[in-house]
């Protein structure tokens, strides 16, 4: 049994890129219905107390959607914050510079990433046990750690992320994705 868990900011926070209407859905709806389903789903099996962590890499069908769903969303939240206040840790510039050039060319490939993603999805970035740091991009609910990899960052391209601000218009809610950026919890992470 889960909780959806608090929106770590104001409903408002991320305007004028995500709008309070986007977050009255997208969290008060869509990340509710995938706690309600999960709940509903695993009641009396194995993964009703399990962490969810463990549930993605063991779970299928509807209890691993909706259960790796509960997860990626939450990530999400924290992954952003207000408008143009964090930015990315020496540590961690340096290595994005290493592995992809610049900080513009990161965000060239991972923009990239998340706007040629086919249908619904992630984008992530993620690192390995090494601090190697690779961009991942996964249908549906899947997510990287099933495949061993430590998720550090990601972006919903599912289209209900941005459908009322954008309409069909994901490159416009990509780019502005690096504005709400939350990279301190990134900086945390790697
Ligand atoms: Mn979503």
């Amino acid at each position: 049994m889960i909780t959806l868990p608090p929106l770590p900011f104001e409903k408002n926070a991320l305007e004028p890129y995500i709008s309070a209407t986007t977050l009255e859905f997208h969290y008060g709806k869509h990340h509710q219905a995938y706690v309600d389903n999960f709940n509903k789903l695993s009641a009396g099996t194995e993964f009703e107390n399990m962490p969810l962590e463990e549930v993605i890499k063991k779970a299928t069908g509807g209890i691993f959607n909706n259960g790796a769903q509960v997860w990626n969303h939450t990530f999400y939240w924290n992954c952003l914050n207000k408008p143009d206040t964090t930015k990315p840790s020496d540590k961690l510039l340096k290595a994005i510079e290493n592995q992809f050039g610049s900080l513009d060319n990161f965000k060239e490939q991972f923009s990239n990433a998340a706007v040629t993603l086919f249908g619904s999805g992630w984008a992530w970035l993620c690192k390995d046990e090494f601090g190697k740091l690779y961009i991942n991009q996964t249908s549906n609910a899947e997510n990287p750690i099933k495949n061993g990899l430590t998720p550090i960052m990601t972006i919903d391209v599912w289209e209900h992320a941005y459908y009322l601000d954008k309409q069909n218009r994901r490159p416009d809610y990509v780019k502005d994705f690096w504005h709400i950026l939350n990279w301190d919890f990134v900086n945390q992470l790697y």
